[in-house]
């Protein structure tokens, strides 16, 4: 299968190679632990995830860039108001973008090859990733739009930590390196161009270190062999019991105690 822009999404791309975002999906991230029949469920086309307002206007800032704006309204009316003007939130993200059109630093690192495609097998499966802006024999550069940039995140097991941590952004950044350096035989330093979504908008050009990358590498090859052998229905997907798959498919036993509820705090 050779991928394009239009299947890149497809069923069968999913299907014949893995992404990083379904690789979380599997796997999970310390701020979203993983449900492995929900990544099925994804897989297969049986579960839509509904797209929310927060997720909408990251896509909406990326559009802009990807000079795709118009499609993009075009294929999302809920971003109009009855009386056809912005919802408030898209107004927000016109601000948004704004805001990084004023930096030049920002637009230069913004100014690369937008949305290459490339495939690369890694730790025996193969890969397939999408790069915001690439600048070949430089660097990699992924556009996101956060909640805030500065702000603590955090989990029980690992206390407090930033954004790129909590939503695995180091893992997307090695994946992403090692692709490119596998493709071209360069290994490039990977930046998030991260702008906020705060009243005034924040801006930042992040790098993310060399050690986090590696470590985040070193994990996704001890996670690969139970993700194809999910993928390829040799072993049973374990249920989270708290994700809207679970809930939409569970099926009660027996009642259950109060104490229970809240699980192990
Ligand atoms: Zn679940």
């Amino acid at each position: 299968m050779i991928l394009t822009a239009e299947n890149y999404f497809s069923r069968e791309a999913s299907e014949e190679y893995l992404s990083v975002s379904q690789y979380k999906d599997f796997i999970g991230t310390l701020g979203r632990p993983a449900c492995e029949e929900l990544a099925l469920a994804k897989l297969h086309e049986e579960w839509d995830t509904e797209k929310s307002t927060a997720l909408l206007v990251g896509s909406y800032v990326d559009a802009h860039f990807e000079g795709t704006l118009n499609t993009f309204k075009a294929q999302n009316p809920d971003i109009f108001t009855k009386s056809g003007d912005l919802k408030a939130e898209y107004k927000r993200a016109n601000e948004i973008i704004n805001r990084i059109e004023r930096d030049p630093l920002f637009m230069k690192y913004m100014s690369g090859e937008k949305q290459v495609i490339m495939e690369a097998e890694l730790f025996g499966a193969k890969w397939k990733v999408k790069l915001d802006s690439y600048h070949p024999d430089n660097c990699i550069v992924d556009l996101k739009t956060m909640k805030s940039l500065r702000e603590s995140e955090y989990t029980k097991d690992f206390g407090h930590m930033n954004f790129v941590r909590y939503w695995g952004y180091d893992l997307q950044a090695a994946i992403y390196q090692k692709v490119v350096e596998i493709k071209t035989g360069k290994k490039l330093p990977f930046y998030i161009a991260a702008a906020s979504k705060e009243k005034e908008p924040d801006i930042e050009l992040i790098q993310i270190e060399q050690t986090l990358m590696d470590e985040a590498l070193a994990s996704v090859e001890v996670n690969i062999p139970k993700i194809l052998a999910l993928k390829n229905g040799e072993i049973d997907p374990v249920r989270c019991e708290s994700c809207d798959w679970c809930k939409h498919t569970k099926v009660l036993t027996a009642p259950i105690w109060s104490s229970a509820l809240l699980g192990e705090i």
